[in-house]
Formats: structure tokens, sequence, C-alpha cells
């Protein structure tokens, strides 16, 4: 089944279930493939990294975003607050709107 992405890089997000739940942040990458999403500091997993003194990586270990998915976050409209996204079609010209203000979402 595929299932429409409307959610893209740099959006704000408002994650609503799970561990972290009540985070905000902001979109790094979507996979569309797997209709998941990175959003900064959410979801951060623990990595061995190993030392590599010739790229000036001390090793230890470091923290690293995962990929959530995206029925797990709300965009979070820039007047409104966490809302849905709806569309506005004008001839050629697409636009994502907040469902509840009605303000653009792509700037
Ligand atoms: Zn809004």
């Amino acid at each position: 089944m595929h299932t429409r992405v409307d959610i893209k890089r740099n959006d704000t997000v408002k994650i609503i279930t799970g561990r972290d739940k009540g985070k905000q942040g902001r979109v790094l990458r979507v996979f569309p493939g797997t209709s998941k999403v990175l959003v900064e500091h959410v979801m951060m997993v623990k990595k061995n990294v190993r030392p590599n003194p010739q790229r000036n990586i001390k090793g230890g270990i470091a923290e690293q975003e995962s990929p959530i998915s995206i029925s797990n976050v709300m965009i979070v409209c820039p007047s409104c607050g966490p809302s849905r996204i709806g569309h506005k079609r004008e001839g050629k010209h697409h636009e994502r709107i907040c469902r509840r203000c009605n303000a653009t979402l792509d700037k």
C-alpha cells in the first residue's frame, strides 16, 4: 500500500505517540518508501563509534536520531500549533495548508 507523504524536509513536527511523545523537532530526512521520517533530537539511539585518528574521530558512544513512522507525527503549523495538512490547488499551483487556520505550510 502506498501512502502519500505530505511531510517534507525542514517541516516542524510534533511526536504524538511513543517514547518521545510531546517532543517537537525539525524533519531532517523523509523516507517515502517506508513512510518514515528522521526528526532532529527525536528517538536518539546510542551508537558505538570506532576511533579513527586519520579522520579525527575519537571514538566512544555517539547519539544519533533513528527514523520514526510518519503516522506518529503531526505537522506543527507556524501560526496555530500542531495540526493536520490540507491541500490547496489553484491551476497548476499546489500548496500545503493548515487545516485549522488555512495558513500556508510551504514558504
Ligand atoms: Zn494553523
